[in-house]
């Protein structure tokens, strides 16, 4: 066994983390603050590829692996939350489903833009009474002639103001057994009768957009069907494992941001005519954390390695999505304690980390689905 990363694997760490740390920690509590989402960002991120690191480069791609783009997530996540999301989104949610289910003529028009970092993607799957059980989709596309029609609406979609493309799940018949087929369908977001609408006040991830969308008989050629019409459902929860790797691989970055700011502020900070330090209450916590993000950080890679390799990963993604994101809250929470009422403020950040950190616990499948998830993996049913 070896727990080395390559060459290339550190390299673009270091790459992530030199980034992260120039040029997007420096405007962290502005995109905070202003829940302003980050073209500029994403754009230089494309120049760099980033926007295309797991994909190959006759894809448009970087040609890296899941390892590397789990590093670069970790490394963006920590310097900010919010652009770690849509990173994590746009890469794994918005691209990844071409990369693995589409022809070559949609890889050629929709993927190559998005791994080069020219357009955003987004992926559209949940709708206002269909989240956790995404089977209960209401969305539909019917075809007429060699068009489908959709029509339906999505919520809480990541990018979606942003990008060219959504990945839109939508009932496409029924099937032996009378139950809804659900495909998954391209749909331009210039396509007539697309709204996009940007106004949820969150909690935390306030940089990263989020959108309800609205479609209303809208009109794209039959040829934008991605991968099989029948198996859209399990083509999106394979592309839900691979986004879990990467939801956890930000987990890591925000619970490590959360102990690098905890360990400085300890050192500093005297009570009693001692650094906090020096307690041993304030040091177990400081252990804690440490030892919950190492073990994060192994499971993430993990995952990221089985995936690699052409294994099996969905288990370990679920076992690293749940651990990692269950660290970063609790890393974070501990984080505003080590601090004092300062913590509480503002401008000392580590507030941020926990409400961009209660993300991760609801997104891309809950804790409660990751559990399920497990549970179906040890045969329960
Ligand atoms: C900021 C943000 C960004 C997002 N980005 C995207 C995106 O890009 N694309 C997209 O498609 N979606 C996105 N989502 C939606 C997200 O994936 C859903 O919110 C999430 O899957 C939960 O669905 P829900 O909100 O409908 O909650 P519900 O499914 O209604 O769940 C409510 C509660 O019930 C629990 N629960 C539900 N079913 C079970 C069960 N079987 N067993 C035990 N407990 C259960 C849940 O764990 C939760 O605690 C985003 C959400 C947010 C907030």
């Amino acid at each position: 066994m070896n727990f080395d990363l390559t060459e290339e694997q550190q390299m673009i760490r270091k790459m992530a983390r030199d980034f992260a740390n120039e040029v997007i920690q420096p405007r962290a509590i502005e995109i905070d603050t202003t829940a302003r989402f980050p073209e500029d960002i994403f754009k230089e991120m494309g120049k760099l590829g980033f926007m295309g690191i797991p994909f190959p480069e006759s894809e448009g791609g970087s040609g890296g692996d899941t390892i590397s783009y789990a590093l670069a997530v970790e490394e963006i996540g920590r310097a900010c939350g919010s652009t770690g999301l849509s990173y994590a989104a746009a890469v794994s949610l918005g691209a990844s489903p071409i990369h693995q289910f589409g022809t070559a003529e949609q890889k050629e028009k929709f993927l190559k833009p998005l791994a080069s970092g020219q357009a955003l993607g987004s992926f559209g799957l949940t709708e206002p009474n269909a989240g956790s059980d995404a089977g209960g989709t209401k969305t539909t596309a019917k075809i007429e002639g060699d068009e489908y029609v959709i029509s339906g609406e999505k919520c809480f979609i990541t990018n979606a103001s942003f990008a060219e493309t959504i990945i839109v799940t939508a009932v496409t018949g029924k099937d032996e057994r009378g139950k809804n087929i659900i495909s998954a369908i391209l749909v331009p977001t210039d396509s007539e009768g697309v709204t996009i609408t940007s106004n949820y006040d969150k909690m935390g991830v306030r940089g990263s957009d989020t959108a309800e969308i609205v479609l209303d008989q809208v009109r794209v050629p039959v040829t934008n069907l991605l991968g099989d019409e029948k198996e859209g459902f399990k083509q999106f929860l394979t592309t839900l494992d691979g986004g879990r790797i990467s939801i956890a691989a930000l987990g890591v970055g925000i619970a490590q941001a959360s102990l690098d700011k905890s360990l400085a502020y300890a050192k500093e900070r005297e009570q009693f005519g001692k650094p906090i330090s020096s307690f041993q209450a304030i040091q177990f916590k400081l252990a804690d954390m440490a030892m919950e993000i190492e073990l994060a950080r192994n499971m993430v890679m993990k995952a990221a390695w089985l995936k690699d390799q052409g294994r099996p990963f969905s288990k370990e993604a679920a076992y690293a999505k749940l651990f990692a994101t269950e660290t970063a809250v609790r890393a974070a929470d501990e984080a505003i304690q080590i601090h004092g009422g300062y913590g509480y403020m503002r401008e000392y950040e580590v507030e941020r980390y926990l409400r961009d950190a209660k993300l991760l616990v609801i997104g891309e499948g809950t804790s409660e689905i990751q559990r399920v998830v497990i549970s179906r993996q040890l045969g329960l049913r």
